[in-house]
Parts: C-alpha cells; sequence; structure tokens
C-alpha cells in the first residue's frame, strides 16, 4: 500500500473498493472501442494517521490530463459560479488593476476570463494540449504544462509573482502535494492569495457521491486535511466558504501565515466536520454501504424497465457517470445512448460501458421512456433544458444519493 500523500504515514486504509475501472473521462473513439482500454484499481483510502482521505493506487497523470473532454464553458451554471469566484477574489484581497493573476489548470479559459472582466492581467496553465486552441482563440496567454516546483520557478522568471492564484477543481487531482505547495511558495507575492475551490468531503458524506470517486480525484479535502497540509509548510487557511456548487465546494483562501487575520469561518467549518466525524473513519463506512445500495437499487430498477421494455437512455456524460456506470454494471444493453451537450464527447463512447454519447438533439427525436441523469448535480438546468421531453411523458431516473423516479 501506498503512504499517505499528505503526512507520508503508512497508516492508509482502503474503505471502498469500487473494482478495476478505465479513466473516467477517457471517452472512445469507435477506433479505440476495438482496441481495448487499460483498467487501474479503484479505491477509497483513509490515513488512519492525519485523516486524509485519499486514492492509495496512482495512474500517470499524462494518462488523464493530455487529452482533457470537459469544458466549464459548456454549463451555464458553472460560468456563472466561475465569474462570481473572479469578483470575490478581486474583492476578497482587494487586487488592483492589472494585478498579475495564475489560475492553475485553467481549462478553457472560463475564470480567466472572469478576471480579465475584472481588469486583471491573467494568465493560465493547464496541460491538456487539446484546450491549448481554445484559450489562444481567447486571447489568453497558457503554459501548457502541470503545476510544481520546476514549472513554477520558469513562470516566476517569465512573468513575475502573482498576486492571486487559484486553482477551482484541479486541487483534488494533485498526487505530488509538497512539489505543488513548494512551487506555490515560488510562485506566489508575499501578500498573495491562494484560492482553491475542490469537491468539498462533508458533500461527498452528505449526498453519498460515491461517483465522484475517479481516478483523477487523488484527494477529497477536508478543511482539517487542507490545514494539516499547508500550516507545517509556511501557509494558512485564513478564510473558507462552503458551496453548493459541482456537488458541493469548500472555498479556500490561503495565504503565507499571518498576512491578515484568520476568520471566525475557519473555526466554525472545522467545529462542524468534526460533528461529521472528520477526520476518523466511521463517516467513510457509511458512505461504502450506501454506495453498495446505489448499486443494488440501479441494478434492480434497469432490471426492470427492460423487463417492462420500456427504452432507457442517459442524460450526460460527465466523469461521475463513468463510475456509477461500471461499478452497477450498466452498459448498452441497458442504456441505448447518452446524450451530451459537449462536442468533444459526441461520436465518443463511454469508458467500460461503450455506450454511445449523442448530441442532446436525440432526446426529442427518439423520446425514450426515461432518462437516467448521470449529471444529476446540474438536474435542475437539465430538468428545466428538456421540458419538451417530460411534457411528452418523459420521465427521469436520479442515481444519487439514492435511486428515485422523476415523473
Ligand atoms: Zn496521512
Amino acid at each position: 500500500m501506498a503512504r499517505c500523500i499528505l503526512c507520508q504515514s503508512s497508516d492508509v486504509e482502503v474503505v471502498l473498493d469500487l473494482g478495476k475501472m478505465a479513466l473516467a473521462n477517457k471517452f472512445l473513439t469507435k477506433t479505440e472501442l476495438e482496441a481495448g482500454e487499460p483498467a487501474y484499481p479503484l479505491r477509497l483510502a483513509h490515513c488512519s494517521s492525519c485523516g486524509h482521505v485519499q486514492l492509495p493506487d496512482r495512474v500517470p497523470p499524462a494518462a488523464m490530463f493530455e487529452d482533457y473532454l470537459y469544458m466549464s464553458s459548456l454549463s451555464e451554471t458553472l460560468v456563472n459560479h466561475l465569474h462570481g469566484l473572479a469578483a470575490a477574489v478581486v474583492d476578497w484581497a482587494k487586487l488592483k488593476p492589472n494585478a498579475l493573476v495564475l489560475d492553475i489548470g485553467c481549462n478553457d479559459c472560463t475564470l480567466l476570463e472572469g478576471f480579465r472582466k475584472q481588469r486583471m492581467s491573467v494568465l493560465g496553465m493547464d496541460p491538456a494540449v487539446n484546450l491549448a486552441p481554445v484559450a489562444k482563440q481567447k486571447g489568453i496567454e497558457v503554459v501548457n504544462d502541470f503545476f510544481g516546483l520546476e514549472s513554477a520557478r520558469k513562470l516566476r522568471e517569465r512573468f513575475g509573482p502573482a498576486k492571486a492564484i487559484t486553482a477551482t477543481n484541479v486541487f483534488p487531482h494533485i498526487p505530488a502535494l509538497d512539489d505543488f505547495v513548494a512551487g506555490l511558495d515560488v510562485m506566489l507575492d508575499a501578500d498573495g492569495v491562494f484560492v482553491v475551490e475542490a469537491h468539498y468531503l462533508l458533500d461527498l458524506l452528505d449526498q453519498a457521491a460515491f461517483d465522484t470517486i475517479y481516478h483523477e480525484h487523488v484527494s477529497y479535502w477536508s478543511l482539517d486535511a487542507m490545514q494539516k497540509l499547508f500550516n507545517p509548510r509556511g501557509f494558512e487557511v485564513v478564510d473558507c466558504e462552503r458551496l453548493p456548487i459541482h456537488h458541493g465546494q469548500l472555498r479556500a483562501f490561503i495565504q503565507r501565515k499571518g498576512v491578515r487575520p484568520a476568520s471566525a469561518a475557519v473555526t466554525a467549518r472545522l467545529a462542524q466536520e468534526r460533528e461529521y466525524g472528520v477526520p476518523e473513519r466511521a463517516p467513510l463506512e457509511k458512505l461504502a454501504a450506501q454506495a453498495h445500495e446505489v448499486r443494488r437499487q440501479l441494478r434492480r430498477t434497469l432490471d426492470e424497465l427492460k423487463a417492462k421494455g420500456m427504452k432507457v437512455a442517459g442524460y450526460g456524460a460527465p466523469a461521475k457517470g463513468s463510475t456509477l456506470l461500471t461499478f452497477a454494471g450498466v452498459d448498452a444493453g441497458d442504456l441505448q445512448w447518452i446524450a451530451d451537450r459537449s462536442p468533444l464527447k459526441q461520436g465518443r463512447y463511454t469508458p467500460d460501458s461503450h455506450i454511445p454519447v449523442v448530441s442532446t438533439e436525440r432526446i426529442l427525436q427518439d423520446q425514450p421512456d426515461y432518462l437516467l441523469v448521470l449529471a444529476w448535480n446540474f438536474v435542475d438546468e437539465i430538468v428545466r433544458q428538456q421540458a419538451d421531453y417530460r411534457s411528452r411523458g418523459g420521465k427521469f431516473i436520479l442515481p444519487v444519493p439514492e435511486v428515485k423516479i422523476l415523473q
């Protein structure tokens, strides 16, 4: 078993074994379908020394992030959220016009566009080669690399220190935490702020969102664990906020120790985590039991609908859908297709389950009886967009936290 990625202790124990799976974001082309895909163990583990929740099995990062099929700009909710974040950071850190803002894992530059609207000087970093032309089109400089000590030194030389560094959704992706914080130390200005948004452990527990566990997400962050990462390395979390977006996020403001006074929100959040039993192991055991229950319910529901001759398809092909489908053994015999708004995914097939991904126009053309909502965190937006499907009698199946039919 690997050592804890946060405290290096060897007291890392598996709490949920989801089986061997292909990479959740590796949607296959027709040719790739025949070649077969590599599968890696997907297990959730808990460190009994520091309490950090993590994956103990490593996958080469290049395999996951260089051809990235996820784009923030395709969800209205997310675009509004990221533009709101830009305004919040500028306000919180009282940034002056033209201050340098670096976004790590900038994806299609949606957040950086928000900062540009706030008159900041913007710079992005992302290893995804396929998204580089998108940045270019938007006129934003993006360095095509992973962030760490070495790449931070090069950045600092070229652009100087950043007043604000952001990392939304990528913070859980980082296995080499020491190297990342060392890079932060190089690139962040003396009074700069590092703002993280990461899927929050309490929301994972609250929503039984076990499907958000996939190889990309090496860490499942609590504030407690963030403090344990930053405190011994000269940084501190000074402010935080719990947000409903993206199945629940923790927004944390991190600075060099002592720059600004810490907010009472930090102590309040830590106290709430203790109420949940974090950083202990017990809440994760409950999550594991819920995951097995969803698998049983979903299998039963799909088998019953199939027996009745119902047409079932899927809505949304997010990475977490891959975890759910593979874990529950759902395949093209259960779902005829999955509709997704992303042109990058249309025409491809889901990992492991090999279900074709089609455009959303297909929903009204085929009018399936049921749509399994894999992007269940955007269910309100999806139901609103699919009002016509619903008015013609279409129903939705919500898989998580428990299987439910929306009439
Ligand atoms: Zn640990």
